[in-house]
């Protein structure tokens, strides 16, 4: 465009600036984004050799606004994700600021106002240790130590305090210096990062910790771990189910929850684990700060291992190989080299212990059956508020072992718990 001979730029009569700038050449030339749409202008003014802008010069801007229009859209992506990182962090924020427990809470359990007439900041990790002492309950109270323990006789705080029982009974609180203030704090985060739904609340989840516990001490499987490894188990049982919202996978696919998207496979499995980290990484209640990095590694890999491998369809896989160990151990007359040459096989390990998992999570059908039927009618109370979701949200038919309609078809309750029990894991 020869701008001075252009109607457009007639009221320009002098030097634009006091540098004595004037238009004489105009190249303009809509910016466009991937997806074609117009996202801004470029104009180029007077060529550096005062001639007339030609067809070459177009090509070459041509080639330029692409560029442009591009990086416009990069910008666009980059603040979105920004804005995206904020918003996450702000919902993580709020997040913890319900599950944490706060100043009067942690006075269930470290009731310092009332013996040491301060609170729990005030006081310094000695006076915790102490009181906290007092506090818990010890192992013979509750019968932590049993496979037959059951929680119906225990408060919510109870199982909070037998939880962090446990930890001193394997010794991991001093040899790895846990802070007893942020044991304390992640256990109850524990309590409260599980929903009030009807089975997988924390009762589930503190009984699936304590069968893990008892399953090492009074089961004897201890002996094939190390302390920190014993630690991570039990750790890995307290959060394998936090945050459920009493639904399987298979429900949170078909209502396309966000948590469907997010993971590809294993979906409540993974969540459980990414939120028992995501409280652990909390400093107030992180119980593995004093690990070294390669501890701490190890820790979560197992963790990792640990819920994950609830997935029923890892389960299948790895039954295989859980039952090749078996028949390996015994080719092994002597008990003691069987034990020496277990603890150094990691993968051996890992599959015990992806194993002993999952028998935790199933370990309501062995409890006595006053204990057992209770459970049982609770696992199919859940079962049903998802075929009533199904039903009133999915619009869909519930399988028959989730239509309340059907409930009169069940079978004895004993069996009914081995049945419920599988698809739930
Ligand atoms: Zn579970």
């Amino acid at each position: 465009m020869n701008a001075s001979a252009d109607e457009m730029f007639k009221f320009q009569k002098e030097p634009l600036d006091e540098s004595g700038w004037v238009i004489k050449n105009v190249l303009s030339m809509p910016i466009v984004n991937k997806k074609e749409e117009i996202v801004g202008v470029a104009t180029f003014y007077n060529r550096k050799d005062g001639k007339p802008f030609d067809e070459q010069d177009e090509t070459l801007m041509e080639s330029l606004t692409q560029f442009l229009g591009w990086s416009v859209l990069n910008t666009d992506t980059y603040d979105k994700m920004n804005k995206l990182e904020n918003r996450k962090d702000i919902a993580q924020d709020m997040v913890m600021y319900h599950v944490k427990c706060d100043k009067d809470e942690i006075q269930d359990i470290l009731p310092t106002r009332k013996k040491l007439g301060k609170d729990v900041a005030d006081c310094d990790e000695d006076e915790i240790a102490k009181v906290l002492k007092q506090e818990l309950p010890g192992p013979s109270k509750f019968e932590i130590y049993e496979f037959r323990f059951s929680d119906f006789d225990c408060t919510e705080i109870d199982l909070v305090k037998c939880g962090i029982q446990m930890y001193y009974e394997l010794g991991v609180v001093k040899k790895f210096q846990v802070p007893p203030e942020a044991l304390v704090r992640f256990m109850y985060a524990m309590k409260k990062g599980y929903r009030k739904v009807t089975y997988h609340n924390w009762r589930h989840g503190f009984n699936v910790a304590q069968t893990m516990f008892t399953l090492l001490m009074t089961g004897k499987l201890k002996r094939y771990y190390t302390d920190l490894e014993a630690m991570a188990m039990v750790t890995a049982g307290f959060c394998h189910d936090i945050d459920h919202r009493g639904t399987n996978n298979l429900y949170q696919m078909k209502s396309q929850h966000p948590l469907a998207k997010l993971h590809g496979s294993s979906i409540l499995e993974r969540h459980h684990l990414e939120f028992g980290k995501f409280l652990l990484a909390d400093e107030s209640m992180n119980i593995f700060q004093n690990l070294n990095r390669r501890q701490h590694e190890h820790v979560i890999h197992l963790m990792d291992i640990a819920i994950i491998a609830k997935d029923l369809a890892l389960y299948f896989k790895k039954r295989t190989m859980f039952q090749k160990i078996v028949d390996e151990s015994k080719t092994y007359e002597d008990q003691q080299k069987w034990t020496e040459y277990l603890s150094l096989e990691t993968t051996r390990k890992e599959i015990i212990m992806a194993m002993m998992m999952k028998a935790c999570d199933l370990s309501a059908i062995t409890k006595p059956w006053e204990v057992q039927s209770k459970v049982a009618l609770l696992v199919a109370a859940e079962f049903w508020e998802q075929g009533d979701l199904e039903r009133t949200v999915l619009q869909q038919q519930p399988i028959p072992m989730m239509d309340r309609n059907k409930s009169a078809e069940l079978p004895k309750l004993s069996v009914v718990l081995l049945i419920l029990c599988v698809p739930c894991i």
